[in-house]
């Protein structure tokens, strides 16, 4: 086959399937609207869980940041790009959190591969929750370690798994709050049968963190354990970008030796550590802003119940509704957005065949009004 054929073949086969993804360019696309061009939506996908991709501090921050240091970092932090806007956000992080250390990564895609790839060598066990975000998954795959993944969310299943021998050391890796489902993982249990086994617990928190538990510290915090490693990212609650790896200070020194996305990229700019101090801020004396997003869910909650779609049993920002069809679920979709709501229609590969669904996210940033324009455009798509 010619690498046209190739590539010809995986885009029909995309298409056949209405699975074809394109992208649009918008002019706000977080925060309570969507907008492009003329017209506005009011936005139920993005990640912005506290609205504070449009914070004035945050954005304050970031400006008086840019102003001071200019807008780029210069290099990697193995260089010249380490500065001390990194090192005092790293230090809040890890105050914050109660780790030793936190290392800051671009992103959390980049900090899931540095991981997984510095920590997981041939003779190792990587034990994933079947429903774990692509990055944990590619990185998995990319690593010598033997990859086992284990029922979304099932302990026992994993305890079964962590009875197996394995040559080598193990790593048990799970998120917090579940990308796609909004379900929180049963962290106790899981931390528990991690540390019977003496393999270590990642968590990866990116929908958790600054939303769940005390202080937004996220959904160990509020599970009451520590893992080994945990993973926050910035793209979501925080409302900016970028993502951190906390863990203790041997861990951390050996992360800074072999972790190649850290040393082989460039830091991310000083002015957006600074923005993302702010936000951290924010976020710690942000109870009204989780009240705020807790009302919102249960209003939406309260409301979805009659629908002839089921509800998944989330607690949290993210409140996918299942459809199971792509065609369904992609006109269920634009059904919502002539009714002035953009809710993305959510499809395999990135959950299981035949649980396509409309991914719907809440933030603090909507009103009242905001929810029940959705939920009477939901009655009125499923009616359609
Ligand atoms: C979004 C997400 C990531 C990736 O983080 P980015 O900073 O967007 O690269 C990793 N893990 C989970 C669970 C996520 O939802």
């Amino acid at each position: 086959m010619s690498w046209q054929a190739r590539i010809d073949a995986a885009l029909s086969e995309r298409r056949e399937n209405h699975a074809f993804r394109s992208r649009e360019p918008n002019e706000q696309g977080s925060g309570r609207w969507l907008v492009r061009g003329e017209q506005r939506w009011r936005n139920f996908s993005s990640n912005d869980y506290l609205g504070l991709s449009q914070h004035p501090d945050v954005v304050g921050a970031w400006r008086q940041g840019a102003e001071r240091y200019g807008v780029g970092s210069g290099g990697s932090g193995h260089v010249t790009g380490y500065h001390h806007e990194h090192a005092a956000l790293e230090t809040a992080l890890a105050q914050w959190l109660g780790f030793d250390r936190a290392l800051l990564f671009i992103s959390g895609f980049a900090a899931n591969q540095a991981v997984i790839s510095a920590l997981m060598q041939k003779e190792d066990c990587l034990l994933a929750d079947r429903l774990s975000h692509a990055s944990l998954l590619e990185a998995a795959s990319l690593s010598p370690a033997r990859l086992r993944r284990f029922a979304h969310n099932d302990t026992a299943a994993l305890q079964t798994l962590l009875a197996k021998p394995c040559a080598g050391e193990t790593l048990v890796v799970t998120e917090g709050v579940f990308s796609m489902d909004g379900d929180s993982a049963p962290l106790a249990q899981i931390a528990r049968a991690s540390r019977a086994a003496n393999a270590w617990l990642m968590v990866d928190d990116a929908h958790g963190i600054g939303v769940v538990g005390e202080e937004g510290r996220g959904s160990c915090f509020a599970s009451g354990i520590k893992p080994d490693i945990l993973v926050v990212t910035f793209g979501k609650a925080f409302g900016v970008s970028g993502a951190a790896v906390l863990c203790d200070g041997d861990v951390a020194d050996y992360l800074t030796q072999f972790a190649r996305h850290l040393i082989y990229s460039t830091s991310m700019p000083p002015a957006q550590a600074a923005a993302l101090r702010a936000s951290l801020n924010v976020i710690q004396q942000g109870d009204g802003l989780r009240k705020r997003l807790a009302q919102n869910i249960a209003r939406f909650r309260a409301g979805a119940a009659g629908l002839p779609l089921a509800l998944v049993d989330s607690a949290t920002a993210i409140q996918p509704l299942i459809v199971g069809d792509n065609l369904r679920t992609q006109a269920l979709a634009q059904r919502l957005r002539e009714r002035g709501c953009w809710v993305t229609a959510i499809r395999p590969p990135t959950v299981p065949a035949g649980t396509a669904r409309l991914r719907i996210t809440l933030t603090a940033a909507h009103e009242n009004e905001d929810i029940d324009a959705l939920l009477e455009a939901l009655y009125d798509a499923c009616r359609e």
